[in-house]
C-alpha cells in the first residue's frame, strides 16, 4: 500500500480568508477525481476541545459521529466530502500538550528533558500522520489555524517544516493563503503584504509552493508574475481565488484556476483525469435557478454572530436546492420575541425553526414563539433546546401544566417536563461529558419523521445533557402530542411531533450536523417542503 500523500494549508495576512473553504474546495476537486481524501484542522488554542468555548467566541461547536466536540470548519469538510470526520481531524494545541504532559507523568520520558522541540512538534507529527497511516486516504489535507507569525503557531510551522524534510520531496506540500488587497486610491492590487507573509513563513524554514490569493478583483498577469519573483514559486502556482457569491462556488472556481491540478503535479500524483463535478453542478443548478421562495425565522440567542448556527444555515441552503427553493432566513433575537409582538413579527414568515441552546435566557421568547406558530399551523422546526422548549410550551398550554419547565432553566418546577438525564447527574467536569455523538433512533410506523427519512431506523448526532420526562409521555401522547423517535436502547424520546399540525416536528439531536451538499438532510427538506406549500396556500388566501 503506497503512503499518503500530504497537504499543509497556512494562512497569513490576516484571518478569516477561507482556509476552511479552499481547503474543502480542494479535496474536494481531488475526490472528484477518484483520490481518498481527508482534512484535519490544528487550532492553535489551549483549550482541549472547542467544546467548552462560548459560540460568541469561535461560532458553532461541530460535532461528529464519534463524539467529538470540534471547530465549525470540520462541518464544511463534511458538507463539501460527503464523508464523515472524527476526534483525530481536529487537534489543539490544548490536546497536543495534553497528551505530551500525561506521557511526561506515565514516565516516557524519563531522564529526559521535556521541551517544544522536539516532543512537542514529535506529538504535532505524530498527529498528522494519525489518518493517512489508517490506510484509507491516499490525500491527507491538514489545515493550519490562525496565522503565520502569530506566536501560537509557531510549533505547528515548525512541525511542517519537519515534516517535509522527513517525507521527502513530492510527499508533501505547503499552500499559503494570503489577501492580494485593492487601493481604492491608488487603483492597484498591492502584493506586499503577501511578501511579507511569505518572508515570515520563510523565516522558520517553510517555503510555500502554492499560493492561493484571496482578491476583490482579477489578478492579471503581471502582477501573478510579481508575487511569483518575490515568493520564489512557479507562475501557474500562483492561483486567484475571488470572491464567490456562494462557497459552493469555489471548487469550480479553483477548478478553473488549476489549483487541483497544480497539486497533482507537485504531489506526482496522476491528473490524466478531469474531476468528475456533475453532481455539484447540478446542485448549483438548482439553487441559483430556484422557483419558490421562502423566508423562516430563525429564533435563537446568539443570532448576532451567524456563525453560531453554521450548519442550520447550510442545511437550509442543501434543502433549498433540493426543492429548487430561495431559502432566506430572518435571524430573530429569542429575547426580544414576547406574547404581544409575535405575531406582528411573524406575519410574514413560512416556517420557525427554533435553535438549539443552553441556559436560560432568551426562553420564554422561544415558548411565545412556539405557541403562536402552534396555534397558527405555521411549519415549526425544533432542535435540542427548541424541542425541550415545544415539550414545556405544551405542557403550559395545552396540558395545563402551570409553572412547567425543564430543569435546566428551573430546579424547583414542579412538572420538570424536560429533566437531566440520569447518568449527567454525576458529572462534575464540563468539558466532553454531555450526550455526545451518534446514537440510533427507531422512528414509529406512520409518523411523518418515518415517512421524511423513508426508514424506520436511523442515527444521528447529540450534544445535551437533559430529556425528555417519560413520566408525562403517557399525557402527552393523549393530547396529541407524539413520540415518534425512540432512542432503542434506552427509552430516550428523540422525536415529537404534532399530527394536527401542518408541520411540526421537534428533535432532541441535531440533524443540521449531517446535511451535506450532496446529501440533504430530509427533515430540512421537507421543512422547507412544508413552507412552501404553507407559502402557497398563503398566496390563495389573500388573493
Ligand atoms: N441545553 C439543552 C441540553 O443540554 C439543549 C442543548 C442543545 O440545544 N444542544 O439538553
Amino acid at each position: 500500500m503506497a503512503s499518503a500523500k500530504y497537504i499543509f494549508v497556512t494562512g497569513g495576512v490576516t484571518s478569516s480568508l477561507g482556509k476552511g473553504i479552499i481547503a474543502s474546495s480542494l479535496a474536494k476537486l481531488l475526490q472528484a477525481r477518484g483520490f481518498s481524501v481527508t482534512i484535519q484542522k490544528f487550532d492553535p488554542y489551549l483549550n482541549i476541545d472547542p467544546g467548552t468555548l462560548n459560540p460568541y467566541e469561535h461560532g458553532e461547536c461541530y460535532v461528529t459521529d464519534d463524539g467529538a466536540e470540534t471547530d465549525l470548519d470540520l462541518g464544511h469538510y463534511e458538507r463539501f466530502l460527503n464523508t464523515p470526520t472524527s476526534q483525530a481531524n481536529n487537534v489543539t494545541t490544548g490536546r497536543i500538550y495534553n497528551s505530551v504532559i500525561t506521557k511526561e507523568r506515565q514516565g516516557a520520558y524519563l531522564g529526559k528533558t521535556v521541551q517544544v522541540i522536539p516532543h512537542i512538534t514529535d506529538e504535532i507529527k505524530r498527529s498528522i500522520r494519525a489518518l493517512g497511516d489508517t490506510g484509507e486516504y491516499d490525500i491527507v489535507i491538514t489545515e493550519i489555524g490562525g496565522c503565520v507569525g502569530d506566536i501560537e503557531s509557531l510549533p505547528f510551522i515548525e512541525a511542517v517544516r519537519q515534516f517535509k524534510w522527513d517525507v521527502g520531496p513530492n510527499n508533501a506540500i505547503v499552500i499559503h493563503l494570503t489577501l492580494i488587497p485593492y487601493l481604492k486610491s491608488a487603483g492597484e492590487l498591492k502584493t506586499k503584504p503577501t511578501q511579507h507573509s511569505v518572508k515570515d513563513l520563510l523565516e522558520t524554514g517553510v517555503q510555500p509552493d502554492i499560493l492561493v490569493c484571496r482578491s476583490e478583483h482579477p489578478i492579471p498577469q503581471d502582477i501573478r508574475k510579481k508575487i511569483a519573483l518575490f515568493c520564489n514559486v512557479h507562475i501557474n502556482s500562483v492561483i486567484e481565488a475571488q470572491d464567490a457569491d456562494t462557497i459552493y462556488d469555489v471548487p469550480l472556481m479553483m477548478k478553473k484556476e488549476k489549483l487541483d491540478e497544480r497539486v497533482l503535479v507537485k504531489l506526482k500524483l496522476s491528473h490524466d483525469k478531469e474531476p468528475d463535478m456533475e453532481g455539484w453542478k447540478e446542485f448549483l443548478g438548482r439553487l441559483k435557478n430556484p422557483s419558490e421562495e421562502v423566508t423562516i425565522g430563525l429564533v435563537g440567542k446568539y443570532v448576532e454572530l451567524r456563525d453560531a448556527y453554521k450548519s442550520i444555515a447550510e442545511a437550509f441552503i442543501h434543502a433549498g436546492a433540493q426543492n429548487e427553493c430561495k431559502v432566506n432566513i430572518r435571524w430573530i433575537h429569542s429575547e426580544t420575541l414576547l406574547p404581544e409582538n409575535v405575531e406582528n413579527l411573524f406575519e410574514d414568515l413560512d416556517g420557525v425553526l427554533v435553535a438549539p441552546g443552553f441556559g436560560e435566557r432568551g426562553i420564554e421568547g422561544k415558548i411565545a414563539a412556539i405557541r403562536y406558530v402552534r396555534e397558527n399551523q405555521v411549519p415549526f422546526f425544533g432542535i435540542c433546546l427548541g424541542m425541550q422548549c415545544a415539550v414545556v410550551e405544551f405542557a403550559r398550554n395545552v396540558l395545563k401544566l402551570d409553572g412547567a419547565a425543564s430543569t435546566e432553566w428551573n430546579q424547583n418546577t414542579s412538572h420538570p417536563v424536560i429533566n437531566m438525564m440520569e447518568d449527567q447527574k454525576k458529572v462534575t467536569i464540563k468539558g466532553g461529558t454531555m450526550r455526545l455523538g451518534a446514537y440510533p433512533c427507531d422512528l414509529k410506523k406512520g409518523s411523518r419523521a418515518a415517512q421524511v427519512y423513508g426508514k424506520s431506523k436511523i442515527s444521528e448526532r447529540h450534544r445535551h445533557r437533559y430529556e425528555f420526562n417519560n413520566q408525562y409521555l403517557e399525557a402527552y401522547e393523549k393530547a396529541g402530542m407524539t413520540a415518534t423517535g425512540i432512542n432503542p436502547d434506552t427509552g430516550l424520546v428523540e422525536i415529537v411531533e404534532i399530527k394536527d399540525h401542518p408541520w411540526f416536528v421537534g428533535v432532541q439531536f441535531h440533524p443540521e450536523l449531517k446535511s451535506t451538499v450532496m446529501n440533504p438532510q430530509p427533515l430540512f427538506v421537507h421543512f422547507v417542503k412544508a413552507a412552501v406549500e404553507y407559502a402557497s396556500a398563503k398566496r390563495l388566501v389573500v388573493r
